[in-house]
């Protein structure tokens, strides 16, 4: 398909957005709505072509972006923020449909772009002075030039504007490659900022896989900030190293919640479960082991039986549903392996079923906890990214600190306690990137969000994160 220009929004035609056209392609490939396991629409596979004009574009783009004023480059955004939110309706219609998630939770994400984006433009680029008898040492950020973009399917709006909107405040041009499971609401936001920032500056490439390796060895490429599995972000890893690409790599998890004995059991217990089954368990930052002290242990599992099953799980438009499908059928096939697993290891369902019957076409799995299966099991050893949970008592709390960070992965953790203070000391021991004392996991725009140890390199949001798409620029002017 020969490219075209951009002009109005059509939610039913994606396209690759490349120097401002918008590009079909030969290579067709579609999403499958989780909800009814019907095809979606045709989405364009990027060639090696469509990148390589991507890349030559957005070197165009960058110096004229780089030197326009800081003031204004947030201007620009917020100016985008104006026209996004004429079209909030559809982008959450868009997201149930290729997601599977309850309309109340898409309206949550498309909500949180905008406030994304204006908490960015509050926040100034650090620097430095230091200054003495012999010199003045400015330490300064500049942009690094074309930023690439990887992003997975569980939040696929709110992830690819968690990298644009960075990367563009900061001076850069960005490359977006949305996830083949998830590609519309990502395209579809692209094709709308070509109505306010300029040519080349913002792109999306959307395809399969090959195209995201492409990205990573591509040299005029100067950073991949890549969200996904910890299997692909080391592949990431190894290719960006043949043209020393920056790299941010926002990983996988296997978060553990830490349930203090002098919780307020009935309070505490539904939120907990909230932890563990937001979004289906399909959030890197899900609760995805629960430690509970060993004298409420019984009581603080019955609060949780008893709130899981109030929980409903059906399609987006149903409106007291507080579940949606998993996102795949290959993540599908995956969850129900643990499933099977639990079965076969005899261990004990506290509320879901081992069986997983297949009722419709649509990816359902109802909310499961597993009673305090073994440490080398794969339910508390292993991320199932799906609604499927662990729990195990804990008398010592040394122990538990020890067994909470008996994981290579480190990207969140829970807190749960009566008193505030000794709650956060424990917090302070947990070896994650974002521990969340006496809430359940909720990344913010407000601080930066990076795993420790094999959840990840590096971190991006709020002012730390900005650096994440600057090189350190350092001026040493000497005294005559
Ligand atoms: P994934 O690693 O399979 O895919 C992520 C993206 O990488 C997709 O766009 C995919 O097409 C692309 N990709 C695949 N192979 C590639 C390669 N060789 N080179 C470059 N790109 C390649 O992950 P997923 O299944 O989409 O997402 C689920 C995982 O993401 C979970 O493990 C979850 O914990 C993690 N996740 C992490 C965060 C975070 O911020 N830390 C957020 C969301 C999800």
């Amino acid at each position: 398909m020969s490219p075209s220009k951009v002009s109005t929004l059509d939610f039913e035609k994606f396209y690759n957005t490349v120097n401002a056209q918008l590009r079909g392609s030969k290579n067709i490939h579609h999403g499958v709505n989780p909800a009814t396991g019907q095809e979606l629409w045709d989405v364009p596979i990027a060639s090696d072509q469509d990148l390589n004009d991507a890349v030559d574009a957005a070197q165009k783009a960058f110096p004229a972006w780089r030197d326009t004023p800081f003031q204004k480059r947030k201007e620009t955004l917020l100016k985008f923020c104006d026209l996004f939110n004429e079209h909030t309706e559809e982008f959450t219609t868009l997201l149930c449909k290729e997601s599977g998630k309850p309309r109340k939770f898409a309206a949550t994400e498309i909500g949180g772009v905008v406030g994304f984006i204006q908490y960015h433009t509050t926040l100034e680029i650090p620097e430095e002075k230091f200054e003495d008898d012999e010199k003045t040492v400015y330490t300064e950020y500049t942009p690094l030039g074309v930023c690439g973009g990887i992003i997975p399917w569980n939040f696929p709006l709110i992830l690819s504007v968690g990298k644009i909107a960075p990367a563009l405040l900061t001076g850069n041009a960005i490359i977006i490659k949305p996830s083949p499971f998830t590609p519309y609401t990502g395209l579809k936001i692209v094709e709308l900022m070509q109505q306010i920032f300029p040519p080349g500056l913002v792109q999306a490439v959307g395809g399969n896989n090959e195209i995201g390796a492409a990205m990573t060895t591509h040299p005029g490429i100067a950073k991949i900030s890549f969200t996904g599995s910890i299997a692909t972000g080391k592949k990431v890893m190894e290719a960006s190293a043949s043209t020393l690409k920056r790299v941010t790599l926002e990983l996988g998890g296997n978060d553990a919640s830490i349930i203090l004995p002098d919780v307020d059991i009935k309070k505490v217990a539904p939120e907990v479960v909230m932890g563990a089954f937001q979004n289906s368990g399909q959030v890197c930052v899900a609760t995805k082991r629960i430690y509970i002290h060993e004298s409420i242990y019984k009581d603080f599992l019955a609060e949780m039986v008893n709130f899981t099953k109030t929980i409903k799980v059906g399609s987006p438009e149903d409106g007291d549903n507080l579940l949606g499908p998993i996102q795949n059928s290959m993540q599908y096939e995956k969850v129900k392996g643990f499933f099977a697993d639990s079965k076969a290891k005899g261990y004990k369902f506290a509320v879901g079923e081992p069986e997983i019957s297949a009722n419709n076409k649509g990816f359902f799995i109802q909310p499961t906890i597993i009673d305090n299966p073994p440490n080398d099991s794969r339910i508390i050893a292993e991320e199932p990214f799906g609604p499927i949970v662990p729990t195990q008592p804990w008398s010592d709390l040394e122990e538990v600190i020890a067994r909470a960070n008996d994981t290579l992965t480190g990207l969140g953790a829970c807190v749960w306690g009566g008193d505030v203070e000794k709650a956060t000391k424990v917090a302070r021991r947990l070896e994650a990137g974002s521990v969340f004392v006496n809430s359940w996991e909720k990344p913010t725009p407000q601080a930066i969000f990076g795993g420790h140890k094999e959840s990840g390199i590096g971190g991006e949001w709020g002012k730390t994160g900005l650096l994440a798409f600057m090189n350190a620029h350092v001026i040493h002017v000497y005294k005559n």
